[in-house]
């Protein structure tokens, strides 16, 4: 079964959360929500690793069926 590594950008390492709305919603948790909700679809036909639910050291990322899909949200200033 293909895989693919999903990393939703920053997160609970760290202490840096991301952009910051200002209703205090924070980027790492709506990266999380959209990861999950990707992990959930996407594992009827792949398996599906989140990047939060284990050290990234500990992954094989060198592996020929591995997908890996990281990504952050900006927030616009104006
Ligand atoms: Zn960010």
């Amino acid at each position: 079964m293909k895989k693919i590594f999903i990393d939703p950008g920053h997160g609970d390492q760290g202490g840096d959360f991301g952009a910051i709305a200002l209703d205090g919603t924070r980027e790492a948790d709506i990266t999380l929500d959209i990861a999950q909700i990707l992990k959930k679809l996407l594992s009827k036909k792949y398996q599906v690793y989140l990047s939060r639910e284990r050290k990234m050291s500990d992954f094989p990322i060198y592996n020929n069926n591995l997908v890996f899909f990281s990504f952050y949200i900006c927030k616009l200033l104006y």
